[in-house]
């Protein structure tokens, strides 16, 4: 009997071996879900290897209980990519598995190979004449529909009724018959492409004589410069060789515009993935896309995961976005993984941004990726005009300058409409008692609470707890409480109070919570009414709001001055995605920023140079200061009750680092409390390892894991590894 090498959804880095019982006559095969005892449970796993029998083996394995797939769920392309994942991220197997795997394929659910079933009728009911249907107007309507075409059984009860429906095949007019998964059948585009401009053709043709092998390329674009256009044009070969493509978009970025965009060019299927889907729908998606019925994907991260029959190119927009990083359990980066993925498929992906992350634009430098770029705006619209507004000795109303309230004033009066920028959302980052100075704070993290005025709440952003506001100050008794610093919540109010002949609408996490609220945010945004659009960097990815002529950063102190070394890079790439919201209608746009720093040589090159310029620099200087891209990096973060067991812990793993670093290129930072150094009531450390030469990187990481794994103080704590990590918090 063969020995089945499974991995199991438990967090042990290690696979778990089963005997299959052959006389089931059923042969089993690698990727298959089988149903095992694990302990006094089932659990649903994925054969990852199967050994010929040992005799001496078998005697002491279990067998399985059950073979749930007759064929493979997971291909040889997508374990290949799961493995050098689980490897890469020293993260366990089964663990990742649960990131590829559909919830209802996680529980056994079997897979029906049947996509859905159509009501057609038979030859009965072709002959048959409409005297039959005399007393029934509805038969007689779905007999003729019918005789038009078939339907989905879905389609003809909603249109019709399900009575209706059961009458039809009763009399023996109609039958549901059942339809398999099928690959997709191109169609020519709905819609004409656009002529394109030189640079955008030159991107495209890159793109397209690559299809069939495996090639990277950073798009680099600005706002507005015709990227979509580009993916569009990329993407018609593929769809007309049968060919399937995935297209990886920011959380924030899949916004209605994005889709109507692909729906209105393409005639093919065209499938999305988020993480708003029920278990149904995502076992849907992850099976039209397996049988290749899915033409195009449009999905967040994981929808890296998904199966394809034949996928022809990958795209991934807005590539230097931070959301393609999980940030917690299975911490990949998707933009990494798609690029081992199109290594695996071979064929090209395609990064496209308008302000690339320094890591792909290293690798553009050690000619890893292709570089395309798209210099000037698509239409004649210009690159706003960004202008600094001196804050210093300004006398503030409400967090804005006189200058800045005229020139808002101006813009709404001239039929056009007004962005604002602050990246909190909330009333204010606290309440402060005017007597004593006391803030309101997390009582389980080390940070304030924000004050949220319209639920009358205190919000922890870090760990969600949510208290009433309270009525005295929690030091002196003093019932004289007020907000401290300002959130988009306060904003809003105090614009309303300011400026109220015209609406304002709010984009934040807040505002947006409610299903359809996003919707109907953009539509009141694209109705083009001049209106106050307040919000928070889910502004700045990846909108065309036309009718945007200013756009006010409200605040970018904050993030002039921070520990991260990847803060500037960040702030960088905000400035300019908010600044290319400007602009992009009829009118030329403008960008305020209000600081006390205007001297400030990144705002400086920013403005002046553009981002390309400015990455470059940031570039050399984090060669000069050793950081990711020129070393790669990884971190330990030990989270306990006990801060001592944390830094004891760190310690260890600090200790074997220097001892290995004798023997390899290796330096670490650490132990170190985190910047947050309590969360949801843990204190929390950090350790950040560093090495030019990865492989030495990842041979100490396995090193640490073995140790942590013999070492009983691992057991008092939680720890995480983060490979590549973007959140240094
Ligand atoms: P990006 O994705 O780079 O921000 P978009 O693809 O949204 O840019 O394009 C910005 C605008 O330019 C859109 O209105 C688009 O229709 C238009 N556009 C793109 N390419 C062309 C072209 N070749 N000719 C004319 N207009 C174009
Ligand atoms: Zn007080
Ligand atoms: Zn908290």
């Amino acid at each position: 009997m063969p020995i089945l090498r499974v991995a199991l959804p438990v967090p042990l880095r290690q696979h778990f071996d089963y005997q299959m019982e052959t006389d089931e006559n059923i042969s089993v095969s690698i990727g298959s879900r089988v149903l095992v005892p694990f302990g006094k449970r089932q659990l649903v796993g994925v054969v990852w290897q199967i050994d010929p029998a040992d005799s001496f083996a078998d005697a002491q394995l279990k067998p399985v209980t059950q073979l749930l797939d007759p064929v493979p769920v997971l291909g040889s392309i997508l374990r290949d990519l799961l493995s050098f994942a689980a490897d890469y991220y020293h993260h366990p197997l089964g663990d990742v598995l649960t990131s590829a795997l559909p919830a209802l394929l996680r529980e056994g659910r079997l897979l029906t190979q049947e996509k859905q079933k159509l009501l057609q009728l038979t030859a009965e009911g072709q002959a048959c004449s409409d005297t039959l249907f005399k007393r029934s107007a509805k038969q007689l309507a779905l007999w003729l529909q019918l005789k038009q075409t078939a339907l989905a059984e879905a389609e003809a009860v909603s249109e019709f009724s399900r009575a209706t429906l059961q009458q039809l095949i009763d009399k023996g007019i109609a039958e549901l018959i059942s339809q398999p998964f099928t690959p997709f059948e191109y169609q020519p585009e709905k819609q004409k492409p656009l002529p394109l401009n030189p640079a955008q053709a030159l991107s495209v043709t890159a793109v397209v004589q690559a299809l069939g092998r495996f090639e990277r390329f950073l798009l680099e674009g600005v706002t507005g410069s015709g990227k979509t256009e580009v993916y569009l044009q990329a993407i018609q070969p593929v769809l007309a060789k049968g060919q399937q493509v995935l297209v990886l978009v920011p959380e924030i970025g899949l916004t209605p515009q994005t889709l109507a965009r692909f729906e209105k060019r393409f005639a093919v299927p065209m499938l999305t993935w988020h993480s708003n889907m029920t278990d149904h729908e995502r076992l849907r998606c992850w099976q039209r896309s397996q049988s290749g019925d899915a033409a195009i994907v449009i999905g967040t991260r994981s929808a890296l995961f998904l199966p394809f029959r034949n996928l022809g190119l990958l795209i991934i927009d807005e590539e230097h976005d931070q959301s393609l990083k999980q940030q917690d359990g299975f911490r990949y980066h998707a933009r990494d993984l798609a690029v081992k993925r199109a290594s695996l498929e071979q064929c090209p992906i395609l990064l496209g941004s308008a302000t690339p992350s320094l890591e792909s634009l290293y690798n553009v430098q050690q000619q890893k990726f292709i570089h395309l770029q798209l210099p000037e705006r698509a239409t004649s619209q210009q690159v706003p005009k960004i202008e600094l507004l001196d804050l210093k000795q300004q006398v503030l109303k409400n967090g804005l300058a006189d200058g800045t309230l005229a020139q808002i004033r101006q813009t709404l009066k001239r039929g056009q409409q007004v962005m604002l920028f602050l990246n909190r959302r909330g009333f204010a980052p606290a309440l402060i008692c005017h007597e004593c100075g006391w803030l309101t704070e997390c009582l389980h993290c080390s940070a304030f609470t924000t004050y949220h005025k319209q639920s009358r709440q205190l919000i922890c952003h870090h760990c969600a707890a949510t208290r009433p506001v309270p009525h005295q100050c929690g030091n002196c008794g003093s019932t004289q409480l007020a907000p401290v610093g300002q959130g988009t919540e306060q904003l809003e109010e105090q614009l309303a109070r300011l400026i109220p002949e015209f609406p304002i609408t709010r984009l934040d996490r807040d505002s947006t919570r409610r299903k359809g609220s996003l919707e109907a945010h953009l539509d009141m945004i694209h109705s083009g009414t001049p209106q106050l659009i307040i919000g928070t960097q889910m502004l700045a990815k990846g909108h065309h709001f036309p009718a945007v002529s200013l756009v006010v950063v409200v605040d970018v102190d904050g993030a002039l001055y921070s520990s991260d070394f990847r803060a500037s890079e960040q702030l960088a790439q905000l400035l300019t995605q908010v600044s290319g919201r400007a602009g992009r209608g009829d009118v030329a746009g403008k960008v305020l920023l209000q600081t006390h720093y205007p001297g400030h040589p990144l705002l400086q090159d920013v403005i002046q140079n553009g981002y390309h310029s400015f990455a470059r620099s940031a570039l050399l200087e984090r060669q000069q200061t050793r950081l990711p891209p020129y070393q790669h990096m990884a971190m330990f973060r030990a989270e306990a009750l006990d801060s001592a067991v944390c830094e004891l812990w760190l310690t260890l793993l600090q200790q074997h680092t220097a001892q290995q670093a004798q023997l390899a290129p290796l330096q670490w930072l650490g132990p170190v409390k985190a910047p947050l150094e309590k969360k949801a009531g843990k204190f929390r450390w950090q350790l950040q390892l560093f090495s030019p030469d990865r492989k030495a990187l990842h041979q100490l990481l396995a090193s640490l894991i073995q140790l942590i794994q013999g070492s009983a103080l691992s057991r008092k704590l939680k720890w995480q590894l983060d490979v590549d990590p973007l959140d240094l918090s």
